[in-house]
C-alpha cells in the first residue's frame, strides 16, 4: 500500500491497539495524538495508583522505548479541529498535522448534572489521570466522604477511600445498588458486602446541592429530602458519556451522543474512523445490544478490527458475546452474555448463593428451548473461552449445568462449589417472568 499517514486522536486502549495492530500489518507512518499522559496506560488499574499497590509507572503496559522501537510517534497535545477537506488536525496549540487516514478514539467524560455546588474544590468524578492526582490532595485529611451515584466507578473510589479509613457514604438514586444492571439477588450479595467494609448505602435518594464551609471547600452535601450530610470529599459517579465536545468546531464529522459510525467503524466523513467509548453505532451489529459500549475490550476490539480495514482489508466489527468484569471490593463479578437485571417474558432463571453470601451464579435461558442466554458470577470466575463458546453454540442450560466443571477457572476451589450449585439447580425453583 501507498505511504499514507494514520493520525489516531486519543492514546487509550483504542486507540494504541489500532496503532500497534496497523503497524504489525503495515509500514505505514502512524502519529498518535494524546492530551492526558505521554504513554499508554491502564485506565482500568488508576484505582491502584491511589491506594499504593502500585506506581503509575507499574500500570504503563509497554516500556516507554516500545514506540520509537515500532515507529508509532507519539503526540501530546489536544486535537482543537478536523479539517475534513484539507485533511489535517489543529491541536489547541496552533500545530497542524496533516492525515491520510484519520481515527478518533477519545473516549469518555463524566457525567455532571449541573448540581449546585458540583465545582466546589473537593468534589470531583474519576476517569483519568489527573483525577487520580486530583484525589489525592481532595481527600488528603479529610474524615467523611460522599460518592453520588451507585455504579462501577462509585465502588472503586469507595474501595480507595475505605483503604485510608474514610467513612463512604453512598447516595444511590434507585432502591437497589446498581439497579439498571444488576438482578436484585447481586444488588443485594454487593450491598451487604460493601457494608461489611463499613460503606454506608442510602437508596431512593438524590443530591439536591453540594454545600460551600467558610473556607470555600464542600463541608456537606443536601439530598433531595433535606437531609444534610457532612463530608470532605464528594466523589460523582453518575456515568459517563463520550468524550465529543471538542468536535463542536468540526461539524463535518456526523455526531449524535457519540461519533456516529457504521459496522466498519467508518463515519460520515470518507477516511475518518472513529473507535472505543467515543463511538455510537447507528445500527448495532449485535440489535440487542446499546449502541454506545464504553468497556475496554469493546475499545480494543474496535481498535484491532480498524487495523485491517486502514490497511486495506475492509472488516466489520463483530462484537461477539458480551462480557464484563468488575471487581466490587474483595468480590469479583463476571457477566456473560444477557442477564438483565429484570425477568423477561420468555425467559427462565436460577440463582444460586453460597451460605457465605460471597459467592453466587445467576443463569438465564429461554423458557422453550431452554438455550442459554446468559450468566453472572460472583466471586469465583468462569474460563471466558467456555462460556463464550456455550454461548455462541447455543447450548442448553442442562448441558452448561451438567458440564459446569469444564468452565472452573480455580478447579481446586470450583470443585467443592460446584455440586452445590448443581443440586440448587436440580430441586431448584427457577425464576420465570
Ligand atoms: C476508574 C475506571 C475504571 C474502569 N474499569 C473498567 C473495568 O474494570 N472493565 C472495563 O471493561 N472497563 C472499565 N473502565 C472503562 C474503560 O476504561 C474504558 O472503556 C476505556 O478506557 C475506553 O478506552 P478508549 O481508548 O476508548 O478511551 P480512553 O481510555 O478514554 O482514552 C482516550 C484518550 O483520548 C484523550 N483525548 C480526548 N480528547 C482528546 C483530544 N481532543 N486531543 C487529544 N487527546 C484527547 C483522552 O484524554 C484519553 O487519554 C473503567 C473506567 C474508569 C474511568
Amino acid at each position: 500500500m501507498s505511504h499514507d499517514r494514520i493520525v489516531i486522536i486519543g492514546n487509550g486502549i483504542s486507540g494504541i491497539t489500532a496503532a500497534r495492530h496497523i503497524r504489525k500489518r503495515s509500514d505505514v507512518p502512524i502519529t498518535v495524538i494524546g492530551n492526558e499522559s505521554e504513554h499508554f496506560f491502564s485506565r482500568t488499574a488508576l484505582m491502584y495508583v491511589y491506594m499504593g499497590h502500585l506506581r503509575y509507572r507499574d500500570i504503563k503496559p509497554y516500556e516507554d522505548g516500545f514506540w520509537p522501537a515500532n515507529r508509532i510517534e507519539l503526540k501530546h497535545g489536544t486535537v482543537a479541529r478536523i479539517d475534513t477537506v484539507l485533511k489535517c488536525v489543529q491541536l489547541a496549540d496552533g500545530y497542524t498535522l496533516p492525515y491520510d487516514k484519520l481515527i478518533i478514539a477519545t473516549g469518555s467524560a463524566s457525567n455532571t448534572f449541573g448540581w449546585p455546588g458540583q465545582d466546589l474544590p473537593g468534589v470531583q468524578g474519576l476517569y483519568s489521570l489527573q483525577d487520580v492526582e486530583a484525589m489525592e490532595g481532595n481527600t488528603a485529611g479529610i474524615q467523611r466522604a460522599v460518592i453520588v451515584g451507585g455504579g462501577l466507578i462509585g465502588v472503586e473510589m469507595a474501595e480507595m477511600l475505605r483503604t485510608r479509613n474514610i467513612a463512604v457514604t453512598f447516595l444511590v438514586r434507585e432502591d437497589t445498588f446498581w439497579g439498571g444492571v444488576l438482578p436484585e439477588e447481586e444488588a443485594g450479595l454487593i450491598t451487604r458486602h460493601m457494608k461489611e467494609h463499613g460503606v454506608l448505602l442510602n437508596f431512593n435518594t438524590e443530591l439536591e446541592e453540594v454545600l460551600a464551609g467558610p473556607d470555600g471547600r464542600v463541608r456537606a452535601v443536601r439530598t433531595k429530602s433535606g437531609e444534610e450530610i457532612a463530608c470532605g470529599f464528594v466523589g460523582l459517579s453518575v456515568g459517563v458519556h463520550p468524550n465529543i465536545a471538542w468536535l463542536k468546531d468540526s461539524p463535518a464529522v456526523k455526531t449524535d451522543k457519540g461519533v456516529l459510525v457504521n459496522a466498519y467503524l467508518e463515519t460520515n466523513v470518507q477516511d475518518v474512523y472513529a473507535i472505543g467509548d467515543c463511538v455510537e453505532f447507528q445500527q448495532h451489529p449485535d440489535p440487542q445490544r446499546k449502541n454506545i459500549e464504553q468497556v475496554w475490550y469493546t475499545g480494543r476490539l474496535m481498535g484491532e478490527t480498524l487495523a485491517c480495514t486502514v490497511t486495506g482489508e475492509r472488516t466489520a466489527y463483530a462484537p461477539g458475546i458480551w462480557f464484563n468484569s468488575a471487581k466490587f471490593f474483595d468480590i469479583e463479578y463476571q457477566t456473560y452474555g444477557r442477564v438483565p437485571n429484570r425477568a423477561q417474558d420468555g425467559e427462565a432463571a436460577h440463582y444460586w448463593e453460597h451460605p457465605n453470601g460471597r459467592s453466587a451464579l445467576h443463569l438465564v435461558w429461554n423458557a422453550e428451548s431452554r438455550v442459554l442466554h446468559g450468566v453472572n458470577t460472583f466471586g469465583f470466575r468462569l474460563r471466558h473461552e467456555v462460556f463464550d463458546r456455550w454461548l455462541r453454540e447455543k447450548a442448553t442450560v442442562d448441558h452448561v449445568v451438567e458440564q459446569l466443571h469444564e468452565a472452573a477457572f480455580d478447579p481446586e476451589f470450583f470443585t467443592r462449589m460446584e455440586p452445590a450449585v448443581r443440586a440448587s439447580f436440580t430441586i431448584g425453583k427457577h425464576m420465570t417472568a
